[in-house]
């Protein structure tokens, strides 16, 4: 067992201004990575340029993320990064800018070609902090930056201790524009993490205390996302939670359902979280019948009795999930079962499993 947790991470209203002066230890200039409109929707933004102007750190912005960012993005904002001359990095806005952000840090100290990423960089990134505006992924604390490739290999991890954010503040209030179905999906992809983790090969004592942690409060207010008005108190649960969800794949990795979700992002437009949820009821299916035990874990958390009741949970946060052709289950059945995640699964899965799960969401 292994854990290793070095970002400093902030949670409350204003941690953000209320720890600004940390910015001046990364140094004195910072290039702001974002996506075209979550940074400055969020508030995130304005705190952000208020701090760096107090501090007297000199700034760019680049936002030009994609949802999903693709290596060629990362590179580009890394380019940026190392053209202004940034001491740092600051990510700002849901998982894609914050692992395009951390993808940057690498490019902008390194002399590489987009795919050398995924090997041996000689230099160490830049440092990164990490300001979440959706309550998701958990990347502002996890080693994790993942980026879209190509249909053989729709998303690939860059991963290592490099690839820790130094700094990361939750502040819930950057969390209150999201729309509606971005704060559920966002949500399940959290929920999916802290599940996968406690149904992984590498899950430990100190993974599944974190896990069922995230799984009881994600339980706890998940449906609070499609209520209005937006109760704060539920966002900072749902935002605490995601991150803790975040540690617990650090020490675990993922399953299954991430690698096939990939799939389902690249193939079929579904959003990240989206394609977890979807694929949740398949996974805990088999769960149940290869791994009782862990299953019955999650159940536990979530004070559900058992499958059947976390099936309609699942129907009532997305009522519509599209259903896959066989065609489509059988060629994304082909490439995800290449995805080394299978690896971490509990129990062993063939392509013919995948393509069943597939055309059961
Ligand atoms: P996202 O792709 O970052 O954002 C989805 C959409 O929501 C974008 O249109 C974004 O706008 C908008 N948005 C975000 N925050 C908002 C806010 N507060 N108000 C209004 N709009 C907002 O979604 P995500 O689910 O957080 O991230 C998904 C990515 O994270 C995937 O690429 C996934 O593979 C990755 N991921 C990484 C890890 C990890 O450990 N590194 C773990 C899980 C998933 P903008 O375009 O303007 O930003
Ligand atoms: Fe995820």
């Amino acid at each position: 067992m292994r854990s290793f947790m070095p970002t400093k991470v902030f949670c409350g209203e204003n941690c953000l201004i209320l720890n600004k002066h940390l910015f001046k230890a990364l140094g004195e200039k910072a290039l702001i990575v974002c996506g075209r409109s979550s940074a400055a929707a969020s508030g995130a933004l304005d705190d952000v340029l208020a701090a760096l102007t107090d501090e007297g750190i000199r700034y760019e912005i680049y936002n030009g993320v994609l949802n999903n960012p693709t290596v060629l993005n990362a590179y580009e904002a890394g380019g940026k990064a190392a053209e202004f001359g940034a001491d740092f990095i600051i990510g700002i806005g849901g998982g894609s800018p914050l692992d395009a952000a951390k993808a940057a840090a690498v490019y902008a100290t390194n002399r590489i070609e987009p795919m050398e990423i995924y090997g041996e960089t000689k230099n160490l990134p830049l440092p990164v902090a990490a300001i979440p505006t959706t309550a998701g992924t958990g990347s502002e604390v996890t080693p994790y930056s993942v980026l879209t490739i190509d249909r053989e290999n729709p998303k690939v991890t860059v991963k290592g201790d490099h690839m820790f954010p130094k700094l990361a503040f939750l502040d819930h209030r950057y969390t209150k524009s999201l729309p509606a179905d971005v704060a559920v999906h966002t949500a399940l992809d959290a929920l999916s993490h802290a599940v996968e983790s406690i149904l992984c090969k590498r899950n430990s004592y100190i993974s599944e205390y974190i896990a069922r942690e995230a799984i009881g409060i994600l339980g706890e207010e998940i449906e609070n996302t499609l209520k209005y008005p937006i109760n704060p108190k539920s966002r900072e649960r749902l935002l605490y939670a995601s991150m803790l969800a975040g540690v617990a794949i650090t020490h675990t990795g993922t399953t299954i359902i991430h690698s096939m979700g990939y799939s389902l992002t690249y193939f079929m437009d579904m959003p990240h979280g989206f394609a977890n949820g979807a694929l949740l009821p398949p996974f805990l299916r088999r769960a149940e019948k290869y791994a009782p035990r862990e299953a019955a874990k999650v159940f536990s958390a979530m004070h559900l009795p058992g499958i059947d009741e976390f099936c309609e949970l699942i129907s009532r946060l997305l009522p519509n999930i599209p259903k896959v052709s066989e065609e489509d289950a059988e060629m994304m059945a082909n490439v995800s079962i290449k995805n080394k995640n299978i690896l971490q699964n509990l129990w062993s899965v063939t392509k013919d499993d995948e393509k069943a799960m597939f055309l059961e969401i």
